[in-house]
């Protein structure tokens, strides 16, 4: 394409892990993204906190005034990648209002204050893409906003936080307790020194919220998503989930349910579950990411990658600029936000799922069709027993570890069985609850 169009401005918030990829390939690629867009892209300024001269880019480009930078008649498209919520926030509206298009990886802004920004978006008549907020490299916002677009989205299920994916793979190669595998996973860079946004599935949670607003035209925000981390998950889980053919991962699941009356609700939840082998999820390994979704004509499609890191997730970030950056210059804008349906969220309590439940007894006769008959009692159908004994550290039989694996049944159901179980006499203690996913019983 022959450039007659005048330059598009650049503004970059943030240069680290992200930022100074996303300026790399700005600087190194110009040639080639000015021939894709139509027109040179500039870079006219870099916000940051620290101004130095030592930050690999010319001083004269950095500020830490990012206000002003952004209102700056001269840029068109902002590019946050500074993260957390706030400033990022303030800067982007106020893009936004200035008339700016705004590309941004700010996964946790996106989950809390998408209509807030998407209205802001649409009243200026400018783009707002966040592609790299779920899934770093892969493509999966676009996907589901364009190419599934005539489609009907039944469900999204994936794993979309690299670090507790490394962790969980950690415990399944080595045996490894989750303390050790966190430690590890912090020694080699996959874990942040503070790891609870990982570790007890907000990040995780955030993904879910966007995906699944995209994907069932509702609006999700990060607090409807019910989730639960990987920390209680055990060395013994790991191994009695291996021993049922299964993997454990942290799965962040957005579904359409429809009830017998065709009324729709949506659920997004996001936990630790048992996942055979047989299951494309059950073996994205390390700190890979994986998106399944399930749609009404198209079926299963699946995306995976490397959903993290600065190049990769700068990937992402070029792709949306690239794309505002062409509608600047032939006219146009991007999808909008749609949120038509506006579906009820379902409470974790309706979903049936499948379950495992891991109890230390008593090793005595009548154990075993005791707690099969909590189960009973509330309609929660046994599909397989494990049971081994335990010894103390002596070497002295000290009980026995049953497993329990069911069939579908609803998180009520389930949560009034183990508090039953817990109140019986043989039971010592209940070790680990977690879901099984991706059966079809
Ligand atoms: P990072 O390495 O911590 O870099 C943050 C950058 O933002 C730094 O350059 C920092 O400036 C700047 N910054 C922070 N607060 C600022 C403020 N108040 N004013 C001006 N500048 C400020 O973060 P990152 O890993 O690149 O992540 C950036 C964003 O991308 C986050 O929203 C993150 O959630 C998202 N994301 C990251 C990844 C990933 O793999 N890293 C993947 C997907 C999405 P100084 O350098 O001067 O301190």
């Amino acid at each position: 394409m022959t450039e007659t169009h005048r330059p598009i401005g650049l503004a970059v918030l943030g240069l680290g892990n992200v930022g100074s990829e996303v300026v790399r390939i700005i600087e190194a690629s110009a040639t080639d993204l000015a021939a894709r867009v139509g027109a040179p892209l500039v870079l006219r300024g870099i916000g940051v906190r620290r101004v130095a001269d030592d930050r690999g880019v010319p001083i004269d480009l950095l500020t830490d005034d990012v206000q002003a930078l952004v209102e700056r008649d001269d840029v068109d498209i902002v590019i946050e990648l500074m993260g957390p919520v706030e400033p990022a926030r303030k800067a982007i509206l106020s893009a936004l209002e200035h008339g700016k298009s705004v590309v941004t990886a700010n996964k946790a802004l996106m989950a809390q204050s998408t209509g807030e920004l998407a209205q802001a978006a649409e009243h200026a008549r400018v783009d707002l893409y966040f592609e790299a907020a779920v899934a770093g490299a892969i493509p999966v916002i676009r996907p589901l906003t364009q190419s599934l677009a005539g489609d009907t989205v039944l469900r999204v299920a994936g794993i979309v936080n690299g670090t507790t994916n490394y962790i969980l793979s950690a415990m399944n190669d080595t045996g490894a307790d989750y303390a050790d595998a966190l430690a590890d996973a912090g020694a080699l860079g996959y874990a942040e020194a503070d790891p609870t946004a990982d570790v007890e599935g907000y990040d995780a949670a955030a993904k879910a919220a966007i995906l699944a607003s995209i994907a069932f035209h509702t609006r999700v925000t990060a607090d409807d998503v019910y989730r639960e981390g990987i920390t209680k998950v055990t060395a013994e889980d790991i191994a009695s989930a291996k021993a049922l053919g299964c993997n454990i991962k942290l799965l962040a699941i957005c579904e359409r349910l429809t009830n017998d009356e065709g009324q729709q609700r949506v659920s997004a939840r996001v936990y630790p579950a048992l996942v055979p082998l047989s299951h494309p999820l059950a073996t994205v390994n390390g700190a890979f990411n994986a998106v399944v979704v399930e749609a009404e004509a198209a079926g299963r499609l699946m995306f995976y990658g490397q959903g993290a890191g600065g190049a990769p997730t700068a990937s992402a970030v070029m792709g949306d600029l690239v794309m505002a950056a062409r509608n600047r210059v032939q006219g146009g804008l991007g999808p909008r936000e749609s949120k038509y349906a506006q579906l009820p969220i379902a409470p974790i309590g309706f979903i049936p799922t499948r379950y495992y439940v891991s109890m230390n007894v008593a090793d005595r006769p009548g154990v075993l069709s005791a707690v099969a008959a909590e189960f009973g009692k509330r309609e929660v159908s046994i599909a397989e027993v494990r049971q081994e004994g335990m010894v103390d550290e002596g070497g002295q039989p000290c009980g026995a570890r049953i497993v329990v694996v069911t069939h579908r049944a609803t998180d009520a159901a389930l949560s009034e069985t183990v508090d039953a179980l817990a109140d019986l006499d043989v039971v010592q203690e209940i070790n680990s609850v977690l879901r099984l996913e991706g059966t079809s019983e």
